[in-house]
């Protein structure tokens, strides 16, 4: 088809019969959420992220520190874009077995990868919409993975406002859900941008453990499970380590307790997004704190989200994990670590764990360390482990005594 003839043939294909084709597979293809916005400069987004890195809170995540303008412009990611349709997939998978135990797992993450499973849909989605509207589409698809605020263009397109825990919050499905975009060179009808208020719900900001949430829909990620446990190369700060609670890879506390995901979350239609379909909702963590090279890692973790953090992020976070459980049963897994980890990050976690859990072949491995290991910030973590141990040991009930809950969550 020729420029001129495509461009004919779409204005027979834009306007209300086109939106009502979209959103017809948008559904079959499992999309549970579709809103449409024209597209042009996130004016309220881009000003939001401009005071969040002027603020600092951004961390050390490059791609957020990019100019907000960039960030903000569709059309920066492509030229010929008239529209952003934006989607959004339930990945709820249900709440935490009680019974089970482990490094605790962020619900978003018990399943595949999401960018390939929401990519592959897309495409789909694209093709179809072309057969059915007999037209050519210049689309650009993507989730989480290029620089744009997908989160404003997602409240821009209707699907949902900013809750005071920074997530976008939908009036009909709570938070639990991912957003993917469309951006295609159609013109149209564009939604009303999403509407919604928390009343005077606080109840995120009195949970979160760390004091992140700063103010209304302001998260300081340097303070953020998630941000401390996937994005973080580095140490997780000693006075954080043991807020972190049991949580091995993100945290959903924040969205656990927001009143819309009480009544609106419904269960991901997604298989694979399901526990089964990937690590599921905790980690074993003597077994990943085996693992000692990033090809066994990879066997074990690849197609899912848990990758992220690499290897030495991943056994890390199972060392503050297991730490702040307080469960000896742990404590030869952490001991190997301190020996034999090439990692002086997993070395310097483990000795803090074996600190924090106590007893005496947690103290002998330390003690070992002393002799042994040759990294200055690991033996200072060695250090302030023992002196940890000799405390608790003057303390009536010893290391056991403990301001976590039963399963290693502040109360
Ligand atoms: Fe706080 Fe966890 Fe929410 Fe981060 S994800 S803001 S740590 S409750």
């Amino acid at each position: 088809m020729t420029e001129a003839r495509d461009t004919e043939h779409k204005g027979h294909t834009e306007g209300a019969e086109a939106r009502r084709v979209l959103e017809e597979l948008a559904r079959e293809r499992g999309f549970d959420l579709v809103g449409v916005a024209r597209a042009e400069p996130l004016v309220r987004g881009g000003e939001r992220l401009r005071q969040w890195q002027e603020a600092g809170m951004s961390a050390d995540m490059g791609y957020m520190q990019r100019p907000p303008e960039r960030l903000s412009d569709p059309r920066a990611l492509q030229k010929s874009a008239r529209s952003v349709v934006s989607l959004g997939v339930s990945y709820y998978p249900g709440d935490h077995p009680e019974s089970a135990g482990g490094g605790r797992v962020a619900r978003y993450a018990w399943g595949r990868d999401y960018h390939e499973v929401i990519k592959g849909r897309l495409f789909e989605l694209r093709s179809e919409l072309e057969e059915r509207l007999g037209v050519r589409i210049k689309a650009r698809g993507f989730t989480d993975a290029v620089p744009l605020l997908e989160r404003s263009a997602a409240q821009n397109a209707g699907l949902g406002f900013f809750g005071r825990n920074a997530c976008l919050i939908s009036q009909k499905a709570g938070s639990y859900f991912f957003i993917a975009d469309l951006l295609v060179d159609l013109d149209l009808p564009v939604d009303e941008q999403g509407e919604g208020t928390c009343g005077r719900c606080t109840r995120c900001m009195s949970a979160c453990p760390t004091g992140a949430i700063k103010a209304p829909g302001v998260v300081d990620a340097r303070l953020c499970i998630s941000y401390l446990t996937i994005e973080n190369a580095g140490e997780i700060p000693r006075d954080l380590r043991p807020k972190v609670g049991d949580w091995a890879f993100g945290c959903d506390i924040c969205q656990e307790v927001c009143p819309y995901n009480k009544t609106k979350a419904a269960r991901s239609r997604w298989p694979e997004f399901s526990a089964e379909a990937g690590a599921g909702p905790y980690l074993d963590i003597p077994g990943t704190l085996a693992i000692r090279d990033d090809t066994e890692f990879e066997r074990r973790f690849s197609g899912t989200p848990l990758t992220r953090p690499g290897r030495a992020g991943m056994l890390r976070n199972c060392c503050v994990s297991a730490g702040n459980q307080r469960d000896a049963g742990y404590v030869p897994a952490l001991a190997g670590c301190l020996r034999e980890d090439g990692s002086p990050l997993v070395r310097g976690h483990a000795a803090w764990a074996l600190g924090r859990i106590g007893g005496a072949e947690a103290a002998a491995a330390l003690e070992e360390s002393v002799m042994k290991e040759e990294d200055g910030w690991v033996l200072e973590e060695v250090r302030l482990a023992l002196e940890e141990l000799g405390e608790a040991e003057e303390k009536p009930g010893g290391a056991a005594e403990d301001a976590t809950g039963r399963d290693g969550r502040i109360e």
